[in-house]
């Protein structure tokens, strides 16, 4: 499978009940204290992550890229569009623009060609082309392995920071989009009003040995399995530990028990 990441279209159901607002840096220490707790116990965490392990040792995303800038372009490019899409477009303007220097070169009315197929490509092409002269210029055609530096870039958020520092560099911080979002609330893993509380919360509850994979993990889980609209609740490797109580089933929607006891990691 290609690399790959996105910010999904599809929407959350009723039964979701919040959609992943927008993103916000997590607060300092103070407020740990007042983080939700995982739904699930530590020994039911490490049994989901050690069933995603056993059938996927070392998960992928599927944005196509060739080197730590491209994965970035890449995952700008990637906001409200799909993968398919993004990769479409990025194979040929990768092919001649595969560093900050070449896509400053290229400019941004031949950038805008290469990627009109992609929602918002004016705005992206003019962060694109921003955020590569500022590579040029200040980081000598280097993408930076700093969350502050690569959050200052155009169109750089904390999601496609935390994806570029675990996929580029394989920092072990786990990027929530709206995957990520509604499985950790669906399951009861990491409860969280935002993603910069959902994020703080698998930040605590994971264990050190899953963080690095953890990411992929869990967009794959949401993206194949855990679907937004419908979840493949029989099939679901995680169905006796999920909390979900409005799981689907072969004869319709099959209740689940009470919620397990909760921990804090
Ligand atoms: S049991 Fe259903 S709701 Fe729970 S994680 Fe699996 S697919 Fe998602």
């Amino acid at each position: 499978m290609a690399p790959q990441y996105r910010e999904p279209m599809s929407k959350a159901t009723p039964a979701d009940a919040r959609a992943a607002p927008r993103s916000a840096k997590p607060r300092a220490s103070a407020k740990r204290a007042r983080l939700p707790r995982s739904r699930l116990t530590k020994a039911e965490i490490e049994t989901v992550f050690e069933r995603f392990q056993a059938r996927l040792p070392e998960p992928k995303g599927e944005l196509e890229y060739v080197n730590p800038y491209t994965l970035l372009v890449a995952v700008v490019l990637s906001a409200q569009a799909t993968d398919a899409g993004v990769n479409k477009a990025t194979r040929a303007l990768f092919a001649v623009a595969d560093t900050p220097a070449k896509m400053v070169a290229l400019g941004e009315a031949r950038l805008v060609d290469c990627i009109r197929t992609i929602g918002l490509f004016r705005n992206k092409a003019k962060n694109v082309i921003a955020l590569s002269r500022i590579l040029a210029e200040e980081f000598g055609g280097e993408v930076p392995r700093d969350r502050e530096a690569l959050e200052r870039l155009p169109g750089v958020g904390r999601k496609t920071a935390n994806v570029v520092l675990n996929t580029a560099f394989g920092e072990p911080v786990i990027a929530v989009d709206t995957h990520l979002f509604r499985v950790s609330n669906r399951t009861g893993l990491a409860p969280g009003k935002d993603p910069a509380e959902v994020e703080q919360v698998l930040e605590r509850v994971v264990p050190d040995r899953f963080k690095r994979h953890a990411h992929h993990w869990l967009i794959l889980h949401g993206r194949y399995v855990c679907k937004a609209r419908k979840p493949d609740c029989p099939v679901c490797p995680i169905a006796d530990i999920c909390r979900y109580t409005a799981k689907t089933g072969p004869a319709g929607a099959l209740p689940v028990g009470a919620a397990g006891p909760a921990v804090t990691a």
